[in-house]
């Protein structure tokens, strides 16, 4: 088993209406491994739906030790339309969000790959043993700039986010100028909670106790997409007893979805002669969740109830909801902006939802319909 760093730092609007392509820019990379990198970003480009090009370096580098690869992601925040102020967005995103290049002349995403691993550089997952898959690998890594990534780190007992030096990850250097982070948590972040203090961005920062909460082993993400992706359950995140920077709070939990689960690829580390050449279902909620914007028949099924479909909106003590499948009891739940779930049921005429705070609220059905509308 070998370490996947990350890292990190990373770090609707005018919908974006067409597949994201990507611009590689190589150092030192051998051309079967350029076509091996150009194979995963192909993926991607088929998964997400962006109007802007995703400018990526990637250095054919002696990393040492372990690591196959460590990935570092530009960032902006408080772009236009951003959709939470004072949050990191990987500059891929943002770009995508704001529909135009927020960072001309810079690239969005920084990937080094181990040139001492003994890869596999074929694109066809038959993976030999002894070997890693390079597909896999740069799937992984740009997993990471696209956005799969938070700002979360622990020096002695003292946890934060947003207070990644450059010099953390030295001697590795990024092509674009670091972003000075502020203390303010990634959008990754703001999803992130653990089972004793609830969500992690809500706690004091810098502080011990977030610092605890990052090596507490019960650090999971709540985003609404992640969790129907996952049976509605939270998606459990790597958070090990000793902190590990550009691992803990940054993938899917090893334990929780080890080879051979459909959701694996996003965890810490890969073994030799083994492949994966798709995120899987909670990984894609969670770039759904961030505020990506995906192809429509990626694995997440899910499609928008027509307009009047729920009534009244806004609503003040009850809704009601017309699905498509009349006379069936479907199983409901409504989540709030948070991606926490406010109530469950079935529909079996109007719901009350007197006892909800205002706000805003998404309501997802089973049979993968979703509708938003507002609580007064
Ligand atoms: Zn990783």
């Amino acid at each position: 088993m070998r370490k996947l760093f990350s890292l990190l730092f990373v770090a609707c609007m005018a919908a974006p209406s067409s597949a994201a392509t990507f611009s590689i820019t190589h150092f030192g990379t051998p051309p079967d491994a350029q076509a091996a990198i150009q194979y995963a970003a192909d993926i991607w480009g088929g998964i997400l739906i962006s109007d802007v090009p995703i400018k990526v370096s990637v250095s054919w580098s002696a990393l040492g030790g372990a690591a196959l690869g460590v990935t570092f992601p530009n960032g902006r925040k408080d772009f236009p339309s951003a959709p939470f102020a004072s949050t990191w967005y990987a500059t891929a995103l943002a770009n995508s969000i704001a529909g135009a290049e927020l960072n001309v002349g810079e690239d969005d995403i920084n990937v080094y790959l181990n040139s001492g691993t003994n890869w596999y550089l074929g694109t066809d997952g038959n993976t030999p043993a002894g070997q890693y898959d390079l597909v896999s690998i740069a799937l992984h890594e740009l997993g990471h700039g696209l956005g799969f990534v938070g700002l979360a780190k622990k020096v002695a007992n003292e946890g934060s986010f947003g207070l990644l030096q450059a010099s953390d990850f030295a001697p590795l250097i990024t092509t674009f100028p670091w972003p000075e982070q502020d203390t303010l948590p990634g959008i990754f972040d703001r999803f992130l909670t653990s089972t004793a203090n609830g969500p992690l961005t809500f706690l004091n920062n810098p502080s011990t106790v977030l610092g605890t909460a990052f090596t507490s082993n019960q650090v999971y993400f709540n985003g609404a997409n992640a969790m129907a992706a996952n049976s509605g359950q939270n998606a459990r995140i790597y958070a090990p007893s000793v902190f590990a920077l550009g691992s803990s709070c940054v993938h899917l939990n090893e334990a929780t979805f080890p080879a051979g689960n459909p959701n694996e690829l996003m965890t810490p580390f890969s073994s030799a002669g083994q492949s994966n050449h798709w995120p899987g279902p909670i990984c894609l909620g969670i770039l759904r969740d961030i505020g990506w914007n995906l192809a429509p028949d990626v694995g997440i099924a899910e499609h928008h109830l027509p307009s009047g479909h729920l009534y009244p909106d806004p609503a003040t003590s009850e809704i009601t909801i017309i699905t498509g499948t009349p006379g069936r009891k479907e199983p409901f739940t409504i989540m709030d902006a948070f991606g926490r779930i406010a109530l469950i049921g079935s529909i079996s005429g109007p719901i009350d939802v007197s006892t909800l705070d205002a706000g805003a609220y998404l309501a997802r059905g089973q049979t993968g319909w979703v509708t938003r509308f507002i609580k007064q």
